[in-house]
Order: structure tokens, then C-alpha cells, then sequence
């Protein structure tokens, strides 16, 4: 089974925007207003430059493989980027959050949304709140589009053309394609106090819209600096200090109401665990003198690791894991993973994913996402919805007809297809099954195992379909 990771992430985050308009729960007024600086570049520019970047960044940093640890991060970044106050929101920026496997206390956002956080950085934070306030102030400058707005002041001085040399403004180095080992400190942007001061404040805004205490960003700062030592500073150095930092954050934050600010997270606390428990991770310093690369992380902005589909893959685990959507929970099997994000998520065994030409293909799992319903009638929606997946995979037929059933107890469709797997060339059946949500939006389960397989998988796929809450 193939999904087309771009095109379908893009057509679903619109449905999900005006869900994620609703899901805000606060009131805040007389905060600070900012505005964005004068850039000369298309928001699309921020795009194309961030993603060249991430691709040559991801070859470069070893990142932390823990679907557990990644999901927690890629979630309470989700969280943060669907409380950024609309004017400051672009649809084409693709917001996604990578673990790196470096001690340093340091985290790092390109233009258009990749970031990427230093294992460092999350053991240093003494909650979730604090890492999450790096985080919001991080997003803050990818939604400021202060890259770029910095590319376009120093193009006065100097002369740059096309992407690469944005690039190079950007990232404080040569052209991206030229960046060599020895440049790796060179990722990280050095912005102006005044950038600093922006990325605070709209951090802050972030924070509580998103229910988090914004005063745990200024406290973070101050973990930062208490820490030191060989990490903190490196942080500093492209983020410097607006003069009364600490106290102006809080002043901010005297403004913005939180009702019920998250305090503790079991979650935060695990995660912490899990990498306290980790072999010792390399300094930044070591990873640049090491000179290695990371060839096979894919890059590109796709959250789908490269896996190795067509492996061997263990029959489904009887002890099951929760999986926390935006608007939906479910339960899978212990030995299966999370890949993707909220938009569409597959959970399924290693040896079972990878990618084949830059698309996702899966042998066994169950992907669940939202799709823009073509119709309020869930017959014809699912109609539509199906038309779609074949014609991204000529070989996908539809057999027998459409089955009533629920899901979440709401009215469902369940249909069987048959396909040829893009990866392997093997036979496999494929279980669709739909239903409406509030707003409108199709809700769908697709299954997948290798037809001589698929009783091994077919009980475990009617446990996580009946495992399903949708909260929408
Ligand atoms: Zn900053």
C-alpha cells in the first residue's frame, strides 16, 4: 500500500485547521502585538530553503530512533503549531520535530518548519512546560519568518541570488549544497536581539494559547544559563539575550490567561527516562569531527523513516499500546510502530514500511487519518475517497461490496480492495473503513497484509477498529 505523503498531508491540514480553531481554549488580551519585519522572499522561498537544509542536516546529526520518545515530541509540537495565533499561520509551512542524539543544550528551527531539538536540551528541562517553551520560541521564528526577513536586510550589504544563496545568508555559511562537516555550528541562525525579544513574546503568546504556563519559557532560559557549562552558552550564542529576558517574558505572561496551565506530564517524565537511560550521546563538536554521515535518515521533510519493507515482520504483539490523536485515541499492538503524524498515522511492525522513489509503502499495519469528505453522504464520500487511493496505486481493486458497521459507535463503511505492493510485487488485501466526523471530514482506518498473511493480522486489525474513540 502507497500513500503520497505530500499530497495527502496538504489536503488534510486544511480540513484540520478549522478544527484546531475551535480546540483553543483561552482568552488573552492587552498582549504585546508584533508584526513581521519587511522580507522580500515568498513564503514558498522559506520553504524550498528549509527543506534543502533539513535534508543536508538530517545527513549530518545522528537523531534519536525511539518511536516512543519521537512521538511524544512530535505531539506536543503539533500541540504548540495549532496555537499559533492565526496571522502568523501559513499553510504551506510544514511543521515537524526531530530528536538529535547531541549532549549540547540546543535546538534549532529552519525556515518553512523542520526543527530539530538536541537530546541535551530535553534533559536539561525541568518539565514539559520549559521544553516546550524552547520549542515555542523556536517556532516563533520559522512563523516570523525571521530567516528570511534576516536574508533580505543583509541583501543591502552584499549580493545574494536564488535559493542557495538565501540559504547561505540563512544558515550563516556557504550555499547549502557546499556544507561541508566542519560547518555544522553554522545550521544554527544568529539572530538580533530584537528578533530575540519577538520570538519571546509571540513564545509566550504560544505557550499559553497552547495551555502551557508561558512563565516556564522564561524559567527555561534560566535552566539554560544555570547549566552552562559547556551546552548552555552554545544555545546563547545564536539566541542572545535581550537585556531583562527573564523579566519581560514574565511581564508577557502577566497578560495572557491559562485556566489549568500543564504542570506534570507522565509523558515528559518517561521520555526523560528513556534517554537518561541511553548510552552517553557525542558532543556537537564530536559529531562534526567525526566527519560521519547519516545517509539513510531520508530527509526531505518526510516524517516516514526509510524502514526495510519487505523484511522479515513478527505476527502482531496480544499486548496492546494507546495511541493519543488530535481527535481520536486508539489502542495497537505493543511490537508495532507510530510513523507519520496526526494528519494520517500508520502504526505498523519493523520490516513492514520504507519507502520506494520518495513514497511511503507499507506491507502490514493500519493507517488511520482525515481526508476532506467530497460529499455529507458517507457512501459517496467513501466513493471518492477510494477513486483517490487508486489512482495513486494503478493496482488497487475494489472486491464485493460496501459492509455496514460502526466505529466509535458511529455508522461506518468497510470495504475490501485487493492490490499488487508497490515494494515487493506480492498480492495483498486491503480493508478500508470510513465514517463521518462532526465537522464534515471523513475519518479512515486502511489495513493492510500480504493475502496469504492476512488472517495472522485480521484479528488484530478488528482490535485496534474496535479499540477507536473519536473525540472530535
Ligand atoms: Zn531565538
Amino acid at each position: 500500500m502507497k500513500v503520497n505523503i505530500y499530497r495527502r498531508a496538504q489536503t488534510l491540514l486544511v480540513s484540520l485547521m478549522a478544527f484546531a480553531l475551535f480546540a483553543m481554549p483561552l482568552a488573552a488580551f492587552a498582549q504585546t502585538q508584533i508584526r513581521y519585519h519587511s522580507n522580500k522572499y515568498k513564503v514558498t522561498d522559506d520553504v524550498q530553503v528549509g527543506r534543502q537544509a533539513a535534508a543536508e542536516a538530517e545527513q549530518q546529526f545522528p537523531l534519536v530512533r525511539d518511536s516512543e520518545i519521537e512521538n511524544y515530541v512530535e505531539n506536543v509540537g503539533q500541540r504548540l503549531v495549532s496555537a499559533i495565533p492565526p496571522e502568523f499561520q501559513h499553510p504551506e509551512f510544514r511543521y515537524y520535530f526531530k530528536v538529535v542524539n547531541a549532549s549540547d543544550i540546543n535546538a534549532f528551527a529552519l525556515p518553512g518548519g523542520p526543527m530539530y531539538i538536541n537530546r541535551g536540551m530535553i534533559q536539561a528541562a525541568r518539565s514539559e512546560g520549559e521544553m516546550a517553551g524552547v520549542m515555542a520560541h523556536e517556532l516563533s521564528h520559522v512563523a516570523l519568518r525571521h530567516g528570511t526577513a534576516q536574508a533580505t536586510k543583509a541583501q543591502k550589504y552584499s549580493i545574494l541570488a536564488g535559493v542557495a544563496g538565501i540559504a547561505g545568508a540563512i544558515l550563516g555559511g556557504p550555499a547549502v549544497g557546499q556544507i561541508g562537516q566542519a560547518a555544522v555550528g553554522t545550521y544554527f541562525l544568529k539572530f538580533s536581539r530584537e528578533y530575540e525579544t519577538e520570538a519571546d513574546l509571540l513564545g509566550a503568546q504560544i505557550m499559553a494559547r497552547a495551555g502551557y504556563d508561558p512563565r516556564d519559557l522564561a524559567n527555561m532560559f534560566q535552566t539554560i544559563q544555570q547549566q552552562g557549562g559547556s551546552g548552555g552558552p552554545e544555545f546563547l550564542s545564536s539566541h542572545p539575550n535581550p537585556s531583562n529576558r527573564y523579566q519581560r517574558i514574565n511581564q508577557e505572561a502577566a497578560m495572557l490567561r491559562v485556566d489549568n496551565p500543564i504542570r506534570e506530564s507522565a509523558e515528559f517524565n518517561r521520555a526523560k527516562q528513556r534517554l537518561n537511560g541511553m548510552g552517553r550521546a557525542p558532543t556537537m563538536s564530536e559529531i562534526a569531527r567525526s566527519g560521519q554521515r547519516y545517509p539513510n535518515q531520508g530527509g526531505g521533510g518526510s516524517n516516514y523513516p526509510e524502514g526495510n519493507v519487505g523484511g522479515r515482520v513478527a505476527y502482531p504483539s496480544s499486548r496492546y499500546r494507546t495511541y493519543n490523536g488530535g481527535n481520536f485515541s486508539l489502542s495497537f499492538p505493543n511490537n508495532w510502530r507510530e510513523l507519520g503524524d496526526n494528519n494520517s498515522v500508520w502504526f505498523a511492525p519493523e520490516g513492514a514500511y520504507g519507502q520506494v522513489q520518495g513514497q511511503a509503502v507499507f506491507t502490514h499495519g493500519v493507517n488511520v487519518g482525515v481526508s476532506q469528505a467530497q460529499s455529507n453522504n458517507l457512501r459517496q464520500a467513501t466513493d471518492a475517497f477510494i477513486s483517490s487511493l487508486a489512482q495513486g496505486s494503478g493496482n488497487l481493486r475494489q472486491q464485493g461490496n460496501y459492509q455496514r458497521g460502526t466505529i466509535s459507535g458511529r455508522n461506518a463503511l468497510a470495504i475490501n480492495l485487493s492490490n499488487v505492493n508497490e515494494a515487493t510485487g506480492r498480492s495483498e488485501i486491503v480493508t478500508v473503513y470510513t465514517t463521518l466526523l462532526r465537522n464534515g471530514s471523513l475519518f479512515y482506518v486502511i489495513a493492510v497484509a500480504p493475502q496469504n498473511q492476512y488472517s495472522s493480522f485480521s484479528g488484530a486489525f478488528r482490535n485496534v477498529l474496535s479499540s477507536i474513540r473519536l473525540n472530535d
